[in-house]
């Protein structure tokens, strides 16, 4: 059932693609993720800002076109990939959109795990984002070692941890605009944490 705070009428019936928050419109695009946070909202909830993200059906890449071409996206600061899952789950959906999003003037940042590496190993995922047009990507550190982040992330693949901090690093040698969260009240060292970043080149943030 379609939320009533869903911003367009589009004809996608499984669920909400687009929703709006702190003036930037997020891109809900699937469910799955290649991790299991404790803090993960999908254990405790449907959503965020009164959305219900939980889809019933991905949307292909024809429907939340057909979503974005209902928006007026000039009255946003930036379209952000993000929502109830990881969005790199479908990185040929990011690249389609991002490449859309980009040709029409309209800044893109990605959300994400940073795992992007390890799920397509066949491919050059970074210069694939810079390519397409991504201007900016917002990775979810979470952990200051290994250790702490197979404890808080429980990944699903093996080097997760490394294999973010390394997408990071190439996202800032391949000049996007990089920032790099954790999560505060978990126990974590976050000055350790904010180091790694700005070791790294990335901004930081607590959220
Ligand atoms: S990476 Fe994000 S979507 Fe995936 S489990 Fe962690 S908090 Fe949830």
């Amino acid at each position: 059932m379609p939320n009533d705070k869903e911003i367009t009428e589009s004809g996608f019936s499984g669920g909400t693609i687009c929703y709006e928050a702190h003036g930037n419109l997020y891109l809900n695009i699937t469910n799955r993720c290649s991790a299991n946070c404790y803090f993960c909202i999908r254990e405790c909830s449907d959503g965020v800002y009164g959305y219900n993200l939980r889809l019933s059906r991905e949307p292909g890449p024809e429907d939340i076109v057909r979503e974005l071409e209902q928006t007026d996206l000039t009255k946003y600061k930036e379209v952000v990939f993000t929502g109830l899952g990881e969005p790199t789950c479908r990185l040929e959906t990011v690249l389609e959109i991002t490449r859309w999003l980009h040709e029409r003037g309209i800044r893109v940042r990605l959300d994400t795990n940073g795992h992007a590496k390890l799920m397509y190993p066949e491919m050059d995922v970074i210069p694939e984002l810079k390519k397409a047009g991504l201007d900016s990507v917002s990775i979810s550190l979470n952990a200051g070692s290994e250790e702490m982040y197979e404890k808080i992330c429980k990944p699903s693949l093996k080097n997760a941890y490394s294999s973010m901090l390394s997408f990071a690093k190439e996202a800032v040698e391949a000049g996007i605009e990089t920032r790099m969260t954790v999560v505060g009240g978990t126990g974590i060292d976050i000055g350790k944490c904010e180091k790694i970043a700005r070791d790294l080149g990335a901004s930081f943030r607590v959220r």
